[in-house]
């Protein structure tokens, strides 16, 4: 029996409790614009609430997914009609800034960006930063444990989060807001719920850790002619710029082309020329004007003194710099293809480019006019790959731009998953992950062993029984 709606009405009023109809007004996520699918949705005002709400689900074995932004690649965040959505929707306050401390304690249904609002405004910086940011939350942030383009520097969410609330399965209200850097008592219970993608526990409040503000950016845009050059730069930066470089994303060339593509939607001001074999973006902060550009500038040069820079472009304003990190954010415009793949894996940076031609390779053999977009943290060895099988080369489909559906035909599910086989199976003898970032969620769930050993996945099953025995949080997700 699904839970009364009468039941959830008691606890957060009849106003918060949305049912299918209601639901059915909601797209399914950011890439599915099909209307959202669950028993209803229930919006709950805070931690004493949710809590309440998650033992009643418990009492009626009533199955729950957790919704934050819905930014989620790997279809977590996904409901049928039989399960009640929770969504953090109004739980979204800065709570508090300890400005001598640097942190922040926030309630999980906060979007990033304003997270990262209030930090600058005491002169202070969050520094999980990705594309996402306006609509993502910390909440979702921390069960996906979100890398982004500030890893290479600061780490992923694991990194920035130093305390946690959450409510476990039965309701139980786990709290663990400590503020502290160093804290060796015992099991780091926070751990277990960042990156469990909502299948542990609901993430209700956190605090985050802050870092000095990065006032000065400076910011180019490079040109190469081999992946060994790519290499080569990326060895280079790290020795000059040190601890200052914040970001170095790849680019490769029929991305580059796509995101410069105006009739496509592209950006129209291509800030170099669109025939070289790939592009960084490369990004340094710090906080001493003058000294930090000196240092970038001076990097760049001896970089192209020593040729392993084919060209290069330095931002002169913080419009140029924006225009730049477009380039690398475009990713909406793969919906002007129809349909597409994407894959988020990790692998040595050394065999990358070896990587990415295997499987072209390959995938060429199924599907000759294929196109594969590659771009992503290449210092993180973390590749972002779009693949758009139906398409002629270089020929993207114009008429179909902003097509967001993500509905497949039997015929594509088939594709997809000869395509998905091709793209994991190779990862395993270079010893990659089938997910840096995203997460298993219901997507790659089928392809888990191809990064984790029998003995990992029946210790996920351990933890899983033990914290929600009656698997009622995200069921099926990850495992
Ligand atoms: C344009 C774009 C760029 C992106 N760039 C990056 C990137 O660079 N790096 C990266 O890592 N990701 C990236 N993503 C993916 C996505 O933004 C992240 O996974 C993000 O952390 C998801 O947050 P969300 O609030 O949207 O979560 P949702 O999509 O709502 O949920 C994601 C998962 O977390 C669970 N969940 C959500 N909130 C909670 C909670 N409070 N407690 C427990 N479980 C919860 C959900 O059930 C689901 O399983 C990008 C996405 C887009 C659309």
């Amino acid at each position: 029996m699904p839970i009364s709606l009468s039941r959830l009405q008691a606890i957060v009023g009849d106003a918060n409790v949305l049912d299918q109809s209601a639901v059915a007004q909601r797209a399914t996520h950011h890439w599915d614009a099909s209307p959202m699918q669950a028993l209803a949705l229930v919006r709950p005002a805070n931690t004493e609430e949710l809590s309440q709400v998650v033992k009643a689900c418990h009492d009626a074995n009533q199955r729950i997914v957790t919704h934050g932004g819905l930014t989620g690649l790997v279809d977590g965040n996904k409901t049928t009609n039989e399960e009640l959505v929770v969504s953090l929707e109004r739980m979204s306050s800065i709570e508090s800034i300890d400005v001598a401390g640097r942190t922040m304690t926030v309630q999980a249904g906060c979007v990033l960006q304003r997270v990262h609002e209030a930090a600058k405004d005491q002169g202070l910086l969050y520094a999980l930063d990705l594309g996402a940011r306006g609509s993502c939350t910390i909440g979702g942030n921390i069960s996906t444990n979100a890398g982004g383009i500030s890893v290479l520097r600061y780490g992923m969410t694991r990194e920035q989060i130093l305390g946690l609330e959450v409510v476990l399965a039965d309701g139980t209200v786990l709290d663990s807001m400590n503020a502290l850097m160093k804290d060796n008592t015992g099991y780091d219970l926070k751990q277990l719920f960042i990156g469990s993608e909502g299948t542990l526990g609901i993430v209700t409040r956190a605090v985050l850790r802050l870092r000095a503000d990065t006032s000065t950016k400076n910011t180019a845009m490079l040109a190469f002619d081999t992946f060994d050059q790519v290499c080569d730069t990326l060895a280079h930066m790290n020795a000059t710029v040190g601890s200052l470089l914040t970001s170095f994303e790849i680019i490769w060339n029929q991305f580059y082309r796509l995101s410069t593509n105006a009739n496509v939607g592209g950006s129209p001001r291509a800030p170099l020329p669109d025939h070289a074999y790939a592009y960084a973006i490369v990004e340094s902060q710090g906080t001493q004007p003058e000294a930090d550009m000196h240092t970038f500038e001076q990097a760049m040069a001896s970089a192209l003194g020593k040729d392993i820079i084919t060209d290069a472009v330095i931002a002169q304003s913080e419009k140029e710099r924006e225009d730049i990190w477009t380039i690398r954010e475009n990713v909406d415009l793969f919906a002007c293809h129809h349909p597409t793949f994407s894959y988020d894996i990790s692998l040595p940076i050394n065999v990358m480019d070896t990587y990415l031609s295997d499987v072209k390779a390959k995938l060429t053999k199924s599907w000759p006019n294929m196109v594969m977009y590659a771009y992503g943290h290449l210092a993180d060895s973390n590749l972002h790959i779009t693949i758009a099988p139906d398409t002629k080369q270089g020929d993207v489909k114009v008429d179909k731009q902003g097509t967001l559906s993500e509905q497949l035909t039997h015929e594509q599910q088939q594709w997809k998953s000869q395509c998905n086989e091709i793209m994991f199976k190779a990862l395993q003898p270079v010893r990659g992950s089938i997910s840096a970032e995203h997460g298993i969620g219901l997507e790659k769930k089928a392809y888990l062993h191809y990064s984790r050993s029998e003995a990992e996945i029946n210790t996920m099953r351990l933890l899983k029984h033990t914290l929600d025995p009656k698997g009622i949080l995200n069921a099926g997700k990850i495992i």
